[in-house]
């Protein structure tokens, strides 16, 4: 556990909000904290499961994140968001080390968010025995960031199907930022029969394009000056796709993203939006998406675009 995360006490109260309703004025219930699991689900015991709507999140929180509570806030009768940096996921040691966490500042936006219950737990509460499952979801993990992090997918299935089982959701909410994660977690909820409905919201940006992530923060100046490029050039990409096929298309994004120095591309692909396979042709499939991972500096970024 974090040093920052055990400052709180298992169920801590946040100020009482208004909310100013057709001219009524309701007072919601303050947020609590939780560290307990099973603090968390005797509370949740006590509540009806299909108002039940879930955002999990590592924390270090933005606007993109805020969306999705805001969003659950808007669909549910009762929220519940965790704040979780699952070691499983990580295939590098040292992104898991230096990824932030700001478990005060996070409790501050999920409140102003409208969150009711946030769960933050240690890794003992998650994995009170070590998680040795393995999931197969046949070629939708196996490409893009399945295939440059081995491992990846497998621990975001055991992490979200653990979450599952503690919050119990009748919906869950994931940004589209992480395209490839819906599909896995369609995949997976499919697999474990999860009685849950996904739901995708659309990914946030900074002015200057760039898709809000946690990592931001970790970029040098000159690389967080380097970073809008690479939407720049997917936004580009759209027109481009009028005139090249698929594979014309991914060598032009890699030699125009890396026509800035400070950014070398990992993968870009076209692919079907529902088996993130790589498309030959344009009409391939109903809906296409171009994805990128790009490497600046130390710091490893995503985002993808529609293209069809
Ligand atoms: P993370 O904390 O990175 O695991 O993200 C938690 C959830 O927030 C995931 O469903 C992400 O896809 C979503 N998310 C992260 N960044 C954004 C963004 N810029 N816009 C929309 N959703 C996002």
């Amino acid at each position: 556990m974090s040093a920052g995360i055990s400052t709180f006490a298992p169920a801590i109260r946040f100020s009482v909000r208004r909310i100013h309703f057709q001219s009524e004025i309701f007072i919601r219930k303050a947020m609590k904290v939780f560290t307990s699991v099973k603090e968390l689900r005797a509370e949740l015991d006590r509540t009806e499961q299909s108002g039940i709507g879930f955002v999990p999140t590592m924390g270090a929180l933005h606007a993109g994140h805020r969306s999705l509570v805001e969003r659950a806030r808007k669909e549910n009768q009762t929220v519940v968001v965790s704040v979780f940096v699952n070691p499983t996921q990580f295939n590098d040691k040292n992104d898991l080390k230096h990824y932030p966490r700001t478990p005060e500042a996070d409790a501050q936006v999920l409140e102003e968010a409208g969150a009711d219950f946030v769960l933050m737990p240690s890794v003992e509460e998650i994995y009170p025995e070590p998680d040795t499952r393995v999931f197969d979801f046949g070629q939708i993990d196996k490409v893009m960031e399945g295939a440059t992090r081995p491992g990846h997918f497998n621990g975001v299935a055991q992490v979200v199907s653990r979450l599952f089982d503690i919050v119990r959701p009748a919906r869950a909410y994931f940004g589209e930022k992480d395209f490839q994660q819906i599909a896995v977690i369609r995949a997976m909820v499919e697999q474990l029969r999860i009685p849950v409905q996904i739901v995708e919201c659309p990914i946030v940006r900074g002015e200057d394009g760039l898709a809000l992530s946690s990592r931001n923060q970790l970029l040098d100046a000159p690389h967080r000056a380097a970073a809008p490029h690479i939407y720049a050039t997917l936004r580009q990409a759209v027109d481009k796709s009028r005139e090249l096929d698929p594979q014309a298309l991914k060598e032009w994004v890699v030699r125009e993203v890396e026509s800035n120095p400070l950014l070398k591309v990992i993968y870009y692909q076209s692919v079907n939006a529902r088996t993130m396979q790589e498309v030959q042709s344009w009409n391939d499939c109903d809906r296409i998406q171009g994805c990128i991972a790009v490497q600046a500096g130390e710091i490893r970024l995503i985002d993808n675009i529609r293209i069809r």
